[in-house]
């Protein structure tokens, strides 16, 4: 017999731990449900609880991330700020785990960067990709009554999946004299659950390194595949709080005192499109579009200035990691293609990048051009072995080539390749382009190079 946690109801979150009895004190055993045989228990101490990463068959994969909201503790000097859902019941809003007076960077505390780079990956653009993302399960603790009067941590209430569908820095105060603070604030959508109950099995299944992450997906909530599949447009919008009309929380608690000093969004219209419904779903369409651009330049922004998420982990988290060959290779002019190679060019220029071209003063290793622009000099670093799949190259110096716009196009577009004693050759006629430029400060690997080559006699 499988195990479900249903929407709404009350778990016993025991302290002996026992996944062995079904209920615990007349309620139902939250280590029973959760239990994963062979893995370490699914905790809820903190705020924010990312279950460890595996390492699985098809890579690496967060099974999924516990969040417990305290309605209770608000206000307290452990908890100032104030989660809470929308009143439509499609989601919440929930507060990362900055404090006061906490000196480190914000976004770089536990919580924020479990969130941050889920949300990374949440935001995905194709659907392989997002369904490595790890799912957001909610819970809220409920103060117990009877003998458990008093025992906050003692029992919590299911309530569904997330997914965040933005997040954004937020100044929060503690109150009249408490200091102001900054903070991440997440907008969670909930993921409609069928019978409303997850399957736990499913994150049993994430958990388990022999399976994929698509064979993961089989107990998935039917929602979720839909998002892996279609990703944003398959979810319902969630509205975001109108300026002045704060939204109460399901616990009567004040919403006044919120905690947030700045920054309120105005509302997403929901007005319906007199001039027909192809043109409304045209807008549609292009405000999802513009959402999501707007987003990952956000999610850019927030993930590259945690220093818990290195670079590569942040190109990997943002499903960016084919473009230095496939982008360029890529003949069909579809949107999305077009939108990730903006990006990618956003983002790609990483240490490593800056690294090799002042290794080379911006001169082209194939041609010696050293582009002067007003601000001094311009190059490119190119990787030779494509990272993330299919090729699967490192991000490291070995892998790194700088070269000027032309040679890198020339380069990741297969024309010319580099011959194992160090000659740069043309593929169609394997006529000598000129001698690679190197230096001894920067090795490259002779494997990379191979890898690449065969890329350019690859048949297809
Ligand atoms: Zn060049």
């Amino acid at each position: 017999m499988g195990s479900f946690l249903e929407v709404g109801k009350e778990y016993r979150y025991a302290k002996t731990k026992d996944p062995a009895p079904e209920t615990v004190e007349d309620l139902a055993n939250f280590w029973h449900v959760t239990d994963t045989p062979g893995g370490k228990r699914a905790m809820l101490e903190a705020g924010i609880n990312g279950i460890a990463g595996i390492d699985a068959v098809d890579g690496k994969r967060r099974p999924a991330v516990l969040i417990r909201l305290s309605h209770w503790k608000f206000g307290t000097v452990e908890t100032p700020w104030h989660d809470h859902f929308h009143q439509d019941g499609a989601g919440l809003r929930y507060y990362g785990d900055h404090k006061p007076g906490q000196r480190q960077r914000v976004g770089t505390t536990a919580g924020n960067a479990v969130l941050l780079a889920a949300w990374g990956r949440q935001l995905a653009l194709v659907g392989g990709d997002r369904r490595v993302a790890e799912p957001l399960l909610i819970f809220s603790s409920v103060p117990g009554t009877g003998q458990r009067r008093g025992k906050q941590k003692g029992q919590v209430r299911f309530d569904g999946v997330g997914l965040i569908r933005h997040a954004e820095r937020v100044e929060q105060g503690g109150g009249p004299d408490g200091p102001v603070f900054p903070n991440y604030a997440y907008e969670i959508s909930l993921v409609p659950l069928e019978n409303g109950r997850l399957d736990w099995r499913w994150i049993v299944d994430r958990r388990n390194p022999e399976l994929s992450s698509e064979q993961a997906l089989t107990a998935a909530p039917r929602a979720w595949r839909e998002w892996v599949e279609e990703g944003r447009p398959s979810l319902p919008r969630v509205r975001r709080p109108k300026a002045g009309s704060p939204e109460k929380g399901p616990k009567n608690v004040s919403t006044s005192a919120s905690g947030e000093t700045a920054h309120v969004d105005p509302a997403v219209s929901t007005e319906t499109d007199e001039a027909g419904p192809v043109r409304g779903r045209l807008i549609t369409e292009a405000e999802v579009l513009a959402e999501e651009l707007f987003e990952r330049l956000e999610a850019i922004t927030a993930i590259a200035g945690t220093d818990t998420v290195g670079g590569h982990e942040l190109h990997d988290a943002l499903g960016l990691l084919d473009h230095t060959t496939s982008v360029v290779r890529s003949t069909a002019a579809e949107p999305v293609t077009r939108r990730e190679l903006l990006l990618w060019q956003l983002i790609r220029d990483g240490a490593l990048a800056r690294k090799v071209k002042a290794l080379h003063g911006d001169e082209c290793q194939v041609c010696g051009l050293q582009l002067r622009i007003r601000s001094g000099t311009s190059s490119q670093a190119a990787h030779i072995r494509g990272l993330g799949r299919p090729h699967n190259g490192p991000d490291e110096l070995a892998n790194l080539l700088c070269l000027c716009p032309n040679h890198h196009v020339l380069f990741d577009g297969l024309a010319i390749y580099v011959d194992p004693h160090g000659m740069v050759r043309r593929t169609e006629d394997h006529a000598e382009v000129g001698k690679l430029r190197c230096n001894s400060a920067h090795e490259i690997d002779e494997v990379h190079l191979a890898y690449h080559r065969e890329r350019c006699f690859a048949s297809d």
